[in-house]
């Protein structure tokens, strides 16, 4: 098969209800990263997310729908959730709601949530107007591998099994939508993004990260998974060991490795002769860069040395979460993501 990246025309578009028609998968973009899409009432078509990607079959996918799609055909929305809607959709927060199983129960894995996003990248916008129907997308990577913010990204990881990458350029965002649950009393988040938990209180009132305990069925599955990882050898050091990771790097070099820093700005800046990768100088931007960049750097190092960003809370939540998971130090994290 010819995978083809496209931009949204008339004709792209058309092709690409064609192929969601005849159960196939597409890929689009989104302002988060790119996802990999299936009509989510085909249960055949969504199954074909799982093996492309291989992903583990306990992972629950997210439903996106264009603007104007009703979604309490889908799911009950308590009253509360609708001031979320309101400030943040169309957006990258994805809400859980209790299902009422009109999708394929391959989406959510036998939960009895259903997922919702509403993306606001035009394309995404283009492409589920075109379909006019929820589209079960998982982020368009291979399972465990880092999440893909240009066309080029899921080429890479999917080139001659999927027809069509629906281009919109790079994701801006550049971390997945934060995940919030919303069957209970009080929001809980169940993956960081870039609508923070700060955000999401000051319109609701309150909301948590929602924290596993032990021995309990995780409310979201994929947060038992090791994600992001890039596929070089890494390193990792916390903030304030500035001069350990120097030296990993140093040692690396006299051993005829390319090792490349990843830090922010003020720690490339320090460091001028050294070969890094600037994740930037604000949360934003290090959101925006941290995928490409672990991209880069997995192909240009023979060791990836992560250093932690001094910066924490709001955005930074999700950053750091992302970051740690893909250095592998996510045991102190896990339960407040997905
Ligand atoms: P991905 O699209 O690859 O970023 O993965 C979607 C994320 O959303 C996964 O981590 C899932 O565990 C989470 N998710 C999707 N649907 C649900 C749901 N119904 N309940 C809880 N978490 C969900
Ligand atoms: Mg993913």
């Amino acid at each position: 098969m010819t995978t083809r990246i496209l931009p949204v025309t008339p004709q792209s578009l058309a092709w690409a209800s064609e192929l969601i028609e005849q159960g196939e998968v597409v890929a689009f973009h989104t302002e988060t990263v790119y996802g990999l899409g299936a009509d989510a009432t085909n249960d055949e078509a969504v199954k074909k997310i799982f093996a492309l990607k291989g992903r583990p079959t306990d992972n629950p996918l997210i439903a996106h729908v264009h603007t104007g799609y009703d979604i309490s055909a889908l799911v009950e929305t308590p009253a509360w959730t609708a001031r979320l809607r309101d400030k943040f959709l169309p957006g990258p927060l994805t809400m859980v709601y209790p299902s009422k199983g009109k999708v394929s129960r391959f989406v959510s894995c036998g939960l009895a949530t259903l997922s919702i996003r509403v993306p606001s990248s035009p394309t995404a916008q283009a492409f589920l107007r075109a379909v006019n129907r929820p589209i079960a997308a998982p982020s368009a990577n291979r399972s465990k591998h880092v999440s893909p913010v240009t066309a080029q990204h899921v080429y890479d990881d999917f080139a001659g099994e999927i027809p069509l990458i629906l281009d919109g350029g790079a994701s801006q965002g550049g971390i997945e939508s934060t995940v919030l649950d919303c069957t209970g009393a009080i929001p809980l988040i169940l993956r960081a993004g870039l609508v923070t938990r700060e955000m999401i209180a000051a319109e609701v009132g309150a909301c948590e990260f929602y924290r596993l305990h032990a021995g309990e069925k995780p409310k979201s599955p994929g947060m038992a998974y090791k994600h992001y990882a890039p596929a070089c050898r890494t390193a990792f050091f916390p903030v304030g060991d500035a001069a350990g990771a120097i030296r990993c790097y140093r040692e690396e070099a006299g051993r005829g490795g390319t090792p490349v820093l990843l830090c922010e700005h003020a720690v490339c800046l320090a460091h001028p002769d050294c070969r890094a990768l600037d994740l930037g100088a604000t949360p934003e931007e290090m959101a925006a860069n941290l995928y490409a960049h672990l991209r880069t750097g997995e192909k240009a190092a023979t060791l990836l040395i992560g250093i932690e960003p001094e910066a924490r809370g709001g955005v930074m939540d999700g950053v750091r979460n992302r970051l740690l998971r893909a250095f592998g130090q996510d045991a102190k994290e896990r339960g407040n993501d997905v």
